[in-house]
C-alpha cells in the first residue's frame, strides 16, 4: 500500500490537483496499485484562519507516514511575501533533505514550441538541479540599507557532499535510461571556486560511469545551444540557480508552465512532487488552468513507486489530449481544466484496461 499527501495548495493548486486526484482514482479504482492518499488543507486559507503555516507535528506526520507528497501549489496576494510558501515549501525541502530537483521537458506537440518544429520537436530533456544549497541558500546579509553606501551580499554556497550527490543522481538516472551523453553546466570561467569545486568532483565521479559521455557547458553557451539545437542535449545537471533559469527555459520551449511536472527527491527516502508552475492567481478560478504539469507529476509519482505501466498510461494520455486537441487556452485551445482532466482521466483508464486484456 502507497501511501501519498495531497496539498492542493493555493489559487489554480485546487483546481489541477483534483484532475491528478481523477487520475489516482482511476488507477486505484482498476486495481493497478493499491493506493491511499490524504488531503492536506495546507495554504493561505489555512494560514489566515489559523496565523499557522505549518507546524513540526505536521512536518514530522508529512516525513514519517507517507510514501510521496504530491503539491499544487502555494502563494496568495493575501500573504504578504508569501511567508506560508517559504515555511512550507522550503521547510519540507530542508526537512527532507530533498536534494534532486529533477524536471523532465519533452516537446510532444511542436505546434506548443516557439522553436522551429523540425528541432524542437525532438527535444527531450532531464534536467537535475542541485535543490538544497548554491545561491539560493541564504547565507549572506546586507548593511547600510536604504542609504546611499547600501552593501548586500549574497554567498554562493557549494559543499562537496552536495555537488557529489547531485552528480551522482544525473549520471546514475542516465545510465539506468541508456542515455549516452549527459552535460554538467557551471560558469567556471568566472566563477573559478564554486566552477573548481564541481570540475573536481566531476572527476571523481565520472570515472564510475565511463559510457557516458560527459560535455561541460557554460551556462551563457547552454541557454544558447537549448534554442539552437535543442535535441542535442539529453540529461543535464546544474546548480541552484542555473538549473532553475534553465528548466524554466526548458518549459517554455515544450510549450510553457502549464507542461511541466517537477520531482523533489531524496533518492531512497523521501519525494515531493509539483508542477513548475505557481499559483496562477490570475487564472484561479476560471476552469483555464492547465491541468496537465499536474497529472504529469502523477507519472513521475508512479515510476517512484516503480509503477512504470500506469505511469506510461498517464504519459501516454496526455500526449493523446495534445495530439488530439483536447487542450486548455495556453495551449491555443478552449478546453476547461475539468474537461481536459475528465478526458485524460478517461483515457489512462482506457489504457489500462487494455492492458488488462
Ligand atoms: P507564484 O508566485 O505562485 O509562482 P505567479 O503567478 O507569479 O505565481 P505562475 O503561477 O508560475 O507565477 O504563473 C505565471 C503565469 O503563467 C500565470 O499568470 C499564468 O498566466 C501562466 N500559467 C501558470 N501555470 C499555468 C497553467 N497550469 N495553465 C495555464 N497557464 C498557466
Amino acid at each position: 500500500m502507497a501511501r501519498i499527501a495531497l496539498i492542493p495548495g493555493d489559487g489554480i493548486g485546487p483546481e489541477v490537483i483534483r484532475e491528478a486526484e481523477r487520475v489516482l482514482l482511476v488507477i486505484a479504482d482498476l486495481g493497478d496499485l493499491s493506493l491511499e492518499w490524504d488531503r492536506w488543507a495546507l495554504g493561505a486559507d489555512h494560514f489566515l484562519e489559523t496565523g499557522s503555516t505549518i507546524t513540526e507535528g505536521e512536518f514530522r506526520r508529512l516525513e514519517e507516514d507517507y510514501d510521496a507528497i504530491l503539491l499544487g501549489a502555494l502563494g496568495d496576494p493575501r500573504v504578504p511575501g508569501n511567508q506560508h510558501a517559504r515555511d512550507i515549501l522550503l521547510g519540507l525541502r530542508v526537512r527532507l533533505d530533498l536534494f534532486v530537483n529533477y524536471r523532465p521537458c519533452r516537446v510532444v506537440r511542436p505546434e506548443h514550441s516557439p522553436l522551429k518544429a523540425a528541432e524542437g520537436s525532438r527535444m527531450d530533456l532531464h534536467i537535475f538541479r542541485e535543490n538544497t544549497e548554491g545561491i539560493y541558500g541564504g547565507v549572506g546579509g546586507s548593511l547600510k540599507t536604504g542609504t546611499p553606501d547600501e552593501v548586500a551580499i549574497q554567498e554562493d554556497i557549494n559543499t562537496r557532499k552536495g555537488v557529489e550527490r547531485i552528480l551522482r543522481a544525473a549520471f546514475e538516472f542516465a545510465e539506468r535510461e541508456g542515455r549516452r551523453r549527459i552535460t554538467v553546466v557551471d560558469k567556471a570561467n568566472a566563477m573559478p571556486f564554486a566552477g573548481g569545486l564541481w570540475r573536481r568532483t566531476l572527476e571523481a565521479v565520472r570515472s564510475d560511469h565511463p559510457g557516458l559521455e560527459v560535455e561541460l557547458m557554460y551556462v551563457d553557451a547552454m541557454v544558447m545551444d537549448m534554442v539552437r539545437r535543442p535535441d542535442h542535449h539529453e540529461v543535464v545537471v546544474t546548480s541552484n540557480l542555473f538549473g532553475d533559469i534553465l528548466s524554466d527555459l526548458a518549459a517554455a520551449l515544450v510549450g510553457g508552465l502549464g507542461l511541466a511536472p517537477s520531482a523533489n527527491l531524496h533518492p531512497g527516502r523521501h519525494a515531493l512532487f509539483e508542477p513548475v508552475h505557481g499559483s496562477a492567481p490570475d487564472l484561479a478560478g476560471s476552469d483555464q488552468a492547465n491541468p496537465m504539469a499536474a497529472i504529469l507529476c502523477v507519472a513521475l509519482l508512479l515510476t517512484h513507486l516503480g509503477e512504470w505501466g500506469p505511469a506510461r498510461a498517464v504519459r501516454a494520455a496526455v500526449e493523446a489530449a495534445m495530439e488530439e486537441g483536447v487542450v486548455t487556452p495556453d495551449l491555443g485551445g478552449t478546453g476547461g481544466t475539468g474537461e481536459v482532466g475528465e478526458w485524460i482521466a478517461e483515457r489512462v483508464a482506457n489504457l489500462l484496461e487494455e492492458a488488462h486484456g
